[in-house]
């Protein structure tokens, strides 16, 4: 592949630390298995999914086989599978797409304060349309108390959207609670679950939801490739205008190779989650456990709370995230200092805000996301990296240290 193709190369600056992959709630690398059939989809599966002849059939046949395993993982019918261009866009549709079915003037949407920008800007849009929007705020811990959106409801309520876990702090909601409520109230209930799918079980029938929306990057699959899951017989308008694909609920020519990739991770996600969350969530124990141990003044967000296998939220007091990514990623490693999504921005992480810390503690948090390739070596010269960027960046700024809040 030409360079200009390949782009920058992954550097490693030290032989000590050999480059390590901690970021895995930003996107997650391809799985082999994924390449290599979308490989074969772009070079003989161009057919058109909506042509009669052979070429379209076997295009059409690959993007059914896609929905059945998409089904399968998260006990749906393949119905019930919209194909979309990512998590934003399943978002976006199951918010606008219900608000506007709804027949009535009931014009009230719920949501809460740590939600991804792809529901929190919906949200603003919403409002500017003319629709009320209350935003129910977390505690400490970072769970939203199902109590405060019992109480957020009125009689005017369409919709109520809380994630299904938090991508800054994997604290895990009782979605299923929520949902319960909702529909005791007649209100339509969405979970953002981009990030919860591929790293713990999803059940839509468990969890008893009308909208559930995922992503095929945040699990192996390629990017811009999601799925937005409909309850049968659920309202809602699509959010494009145009042909009558994915039975007239998402118009537009089906990305066939992005949908093939995101079945095969699909198929990958329900074996590996057979074992994979006990063997990471017991590394990220022991990455935590370490960081306590030998790091001064460190805490963990939401260490208490149910929370994603693979997340932990640090906070560094005193430090500055950026300077601490780009410490560690000149020593090979790549971890996050908030949402991938909000890095270049210098405003501190509203889903940390949320939860009680100061702005300065705020923009002292690393989140680190492991994933399977990370082992025990890489973790503990992880912590070794950190330990040592961390005293180097306090001695350069003594006087900043705050104390470990309570
Ligand atoms: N929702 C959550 C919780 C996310 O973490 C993300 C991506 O980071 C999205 C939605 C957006 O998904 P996509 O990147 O596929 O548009």
């Amino acid at each position: 592949m030409a360079d200009a193709v390949r782009g920058p190369p992954l550097v490693t600056h030290s032989m000590s630390y050999p480059r390590a992959y901690f970021d895995h709630n930003a996107t997650t690398p391809i799985a082999e298995t994924v390449i290599a059939g979308m490989m074969d989809v772009l070079r003989d599966g161009f057919g058109n999914a909506s042509s009669i002849h052979q070429e379209g059939q076997r295009a059409r046949h690959l993007v059914e086989h896609a929905r059945r395993e998409v089904a399968r993982l998260l006990h749906a019918d393949p119905k019930e599978i919209v194909f979309t261009s990512g998590g934003t866009e399943a978002d976006n549709t199951a918010i606008f797409g219900a608000m506007e079915a709804s027949a009535s003037p009931r014009r009230h949407f719920v949501t809460t304060t740590i939600e991804h920008p792809a529901v929190l800007h919906a949200a603003d849009r919403l409002e500017q349309l003319g629709v009320e929007v209350t935003r129910v705020g977390v505690d400490a811990s970072g769970v939203v108390d199902p109590q405060s959106i019992r109480a957020a409801l009125r009689p005017e309520t369409v919709l109520v959207s809380v994630m299904h876990a938090n991508n800054e702090t994997g604290v895990i909601q009782p979605v299923a609670e929520i949902s319960s409520l909702c529909h005791e109230n007649r209100v339509l209930f969405h979970t953002d679950a981009v990030q919860s799918v591929g790293k713990m079980k999803v059940d839509v029938r468990a969890l008893d939801v009308d909208f559930l929306s995922l992503s095929g990057h945040k699990f192996f699959g390629p990017k811009g490739v999601g799925v937005l899951f409909m309850r049968k017989g659920v309202a809602c308008n699509p959010l494009l205008h145009g042909g009558k694909h994915e039975r007239g609920r998402r118009p537009g020519t089906e990305n066939v190779p992005g949908i093939h990739g995101l079945g095969i991770a699909a198929s990958f996600a329900h074996t590996a989650l057979q074992t994979e969350p006990e063997r990471i969530g017991k590394l990220r124990n022991e990455l935590e456990a370490a960081l306590m141990d030998s790091i001064p003044n460190v805490f963990i967000n939401c260490g208490g709370s149910p929370r994603l296998a693979n997340t932990s939220s640090v906070c560094f007091p005193g430090i500055e995230g950026e300077p601490l990514v780009i410490a560690l990623d000149l020593r090979g490693f790549a971890v996050s200092s908030g949402a991938a999504c909000s890095s270049g921005s210098v405003e501190p992480s509203h889903v940390l805000t949320a939860i009680g810390l100061s702005r300065q503690d705020a923009r002292s948090c690393l989140r680190i996301s492991l994933g399977p390739s990370n082992t025990v070596e890489q973790v503990k010269e992880l912590v070794g990296a950190l330990r040592d960027a961390t005293s180097h960046l306090r001695r350069l700024a003594p006087t900043a240290s705050s104390p470990v809040p309570v």
